[in-house]
């Protein structure tokens, strides 16, 4: 069995505050563990270079390393001092690393920061863009929401994305997934799956097509029950995995083999 965690931050101080070897040292824990893959989605204009560096250093060993693979976007939460003048420099990045990257984001809407910040009319500004951004490079997009669902699900039924992309972190009910899934994207299963109290989105995740679910992390954010207060790590995917198999009724084996499959299907990791 063979794992992706399909949604860390490697670049985050946690994970490099002693310089590469410690980043290093972790890709080693996670290969022995069979993580072979993890993608970077990257958050701002600030951390892009750092995010394209792991994934150019990190190609892994397809026998036994873990690969890296990034992403480049704009995250919610750090759109403060942002205009469209970092959203231009966005399209050329892209369009300079087109090979390099196997996705846009993270983007996407934060009702939570809206309403601190009031910036709802910025936040759909910059994930409207990105998503047209991945449409016109025939990318997949990772999608951050938090009390966002309408006006998430408003938006990609009018920018269609053909290549789909992932709900990052997807906390909701059966029918909030089933739109996403109708639209074309897979549900991001991590740390949420952990929590008792996380019932409806357990609930839905029994019920879901296998073949609609990946698995993450978000490292070093979102704990795991029992964890908290702790820097999460892409090891804990191996917990998560764990978690999803007690849930549904398919053996491991099946579960893990069909999860990778939709990894390698999405980002079409498959194509030379
Ligand atoms: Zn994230």
């Amino acid at each position: 069995m063979k794992f992706t965690d399909s949604h860390c931050h490697l670049d985050f101080k946690a994970f490099t505050a002693d310089g590469i070897s410690s980043t290093n040292l972790l890709l080693e824990q996670c290969a022995k563990k069979n993580i072979h893959q993890i993608i970077i989605p990257a958050i701002s204009p600030a951390n892009w270079q750092n995010v394209l560096a792991l994934a150019n250093n990190n190609q892994g060993n397809p026998l036994n390393g873990c690969k890296v693979l990034a992403c480049l976007g704009i995250h919610p939460w750090f759109l403060d001092g942002l205009q469209q003048t970092s959203l231009d420099s966005l399209a050329q990045k892209v369009s300079d690393n087109k090979t390099e990257i196997i996705a846009i984001g993270e983007a996407g809407l934060d009702g939570v920061i809206a309403k601190q910040q009031d910036n709802i009319n910025q936040q759909m500004l910059f994930f409207e863009f990105q998503l047209n951004l991945a449409q016109q490079h025939k990318l997949p997009i990772i999608v951050h929401h938090r009390r966002t669902h309408n006006e998430t699900i408003t938006l990609l039924k009018q920018v269609k994305i053909s290549r789909g992309g992932i709900i990052h972190a997807f906390s909701g009910s059966y029918q909030q997934a089933c739109q996403y899934i109708d639209l074309g994207f897979k549900l991001g299963i991590g740390g949420t799956i952990t929590y008792p109290r996380a019932e409806k989105t357990i609930k839905a995740i029994k019920r879901l097509p296998l073949s609609s679910l990946v698995l993450e992390t978000d490292a070093p954010s979102m704990p795991l029950y029992g964890f908290q207060g702790e820097d999460n790590s892409p090891l804990r995917i191996l917990d998560v995995f764990e978690k999803l198999v007690e849930l549904r009724q398919e053996s491991r084996a099946e579960i893990a083999e069909k999860i990778e499959q939709n990894i390698t299907t999405l980002f079409q990791l498959n194509r030379v």
